[in-house]
């Protein structure tokens, strides 16, 4: 528990994105006894980190997906941020309501395909059902095939053909390398032995030409994948995407304009305040910080920016957020994994003790005060 502040009726911290940069950052000002307000689009916080492993097993969603108003109470709106006006220093919601913010914390994340990525507008019981509904789909499956070997790829692939050995995976990859480049080539090459040790056909080095086309998340018999280089056509039933991760920049690339990277992300300072603004400050996978993406990454910003919300009220020196050497760990099916920390490579038995789902799942349960369902 941090030590309880007391501020200003003034002070309302507003925290834009409930994902892992927002969810710590508010956990952080909730222990300081900070008033803030929490806005997200959904109705419950999707622990995508293990959002594969609930693609695959049965019931496994439900511990994915936990509730911010159990969590935060009457701190949490549900809404969509449309807008930031900076003259009146208040976030404008799509239903138009505007909410004041002496502080902004702008933690919109990324967005990507279904099932690595869920930022749908919907309940967390159809949320649910969507994910069990996909393993249904992954059981009737006979060959499923994973587009994308980055980390999340692999890690798709690992985890279908650990709990189904029978199917056919096959993992189609552009690059001939897997997983993320910032990885040392030891770690890329284990991740590859991982796979090829499970049973997992790889075709790297190629581009699928007609993925929209084709049928996702859903079990559709001759579905054929095309290749960009070789006439060789790949054979599914199940498809499943991993690619093209895009950072959510529509509530502030128009106001904040040539303060965001071509990418969409949010240039900031080494205190991680938008640069040019002392009370703005951007955390996650929607700043501009050279490492990466990674949730990890997002609730060590989140501390910085709190510290620093903190350090401005109480008129002590800011403190500057500092990358490290990568640390980063692949979970390759329950019972595998690999990764580096501080940039030292981790092998299989350390990843699993240290990456298990169950164990990260519930250390965010507790972080957001509430008990993990069985
Ligand atoms: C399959 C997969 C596995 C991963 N595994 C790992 C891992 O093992 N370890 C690790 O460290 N990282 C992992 N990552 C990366 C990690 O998920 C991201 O880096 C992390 O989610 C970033 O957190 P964030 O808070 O910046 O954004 P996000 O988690 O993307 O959250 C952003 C939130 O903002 C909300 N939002 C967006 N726009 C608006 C708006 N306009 N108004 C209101 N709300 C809005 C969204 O609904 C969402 O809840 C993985 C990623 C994937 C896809």
């Amino acid at each position: 528990m941090g030590s309880k502040l007391s501020v200003e009726g003034s002070v309302q911290v507003v925290i834009v994105g409930g994902g892992f940069g927002g969810t710590a950052a508010a956990n952080q000002l909730k222990s300081h006894g900070i008033p803030f307000v929490l806005v997200d689009i959904k109705d419950a916080f999707h622990h995508n980190v293990a959002a594969l492993r609930a693609s695959v097993e049965s019931g496994f969603a439900r511990k994915t997906f936990i509730s911010y108003k159990d969590s935060y109470q009457g701190s949490f709106k549900q809404g969509r941020v449309v807008r930031i006006d900076l003259r009146t220093q208040t976030v404008v919601l799509e239903s138009n309501e505007e909410i004041h913010f002496s502080h902004l914390i702008i933690a919109t994340g990324s967005d990507g395909p279904f099932p690595g990525k869920f930022n749908q507008a919907v309940t967390k019981e159809l949320a649910i059902q969507m994910y069990d509904g996909l393993v249904k789909e992954v059981q009737k499956a006979n060959a499923v095939v994973v587009v994308g070997g980055g980390s999340a790829g692999v890690e798709m692939a690992a985890e279908l053909k650990t709990d189904y050995p029978e199917k056919e995976v096959t993992l189609i990859h552009s690059k001939t390398a897997l997983a993320d480049a910032e990885l040392q080539p030891c770690v890329r090459q284990t991740v590859k032995d991982i796979l090829l040790r499970k049973g997992v056909r790889l075709v790297l080095g190629q581009r699928v030409s007609n993925l929209n086309e084709l049928t996702l998340n859903k079990v559709e018999e001759n579905m054929e994948l095309r290749l960009d280089k070789d006439a060789e056509v790949i054979a599914a039933d199940l498809i499943l995407c991993c690619t093209g991760l895009k950072i959510n920049s529509s509530c502030y690339i128009d106001v904040f304009g040539d303060d965001v990277a071509s990418n969409g992300a949010l240039k900031v300072n080494d205190h991680l305040q938008v640069k040019g603004y002392n009370n703005i400050y951007a955390i996650g996978d929607c700043a501009d910080i050279n490492e990466p993406k990674m949730a990890y990454h997002a609730s060590l910003h989140a501390k910085i920016a709190v510290t620093n919300i903190i350090h401005s009220l109480t008129e002590k020196p800011l403190v500057t957020y500092r990358t490290g050497p990568v640390t980063m760990l692949l979970s390759m099916g329950r019972n595998d994994g690999v990764g580096q920390f501080n940039g030292y490579y981790l092998g299989r038995f350390l990843v699993t003790l240290a990456k298990s789902r169950d164990v990260f799942v519930s250390k965010t349960w507790k972080e957001m005060g509430q008990k993990m369902p069985k």
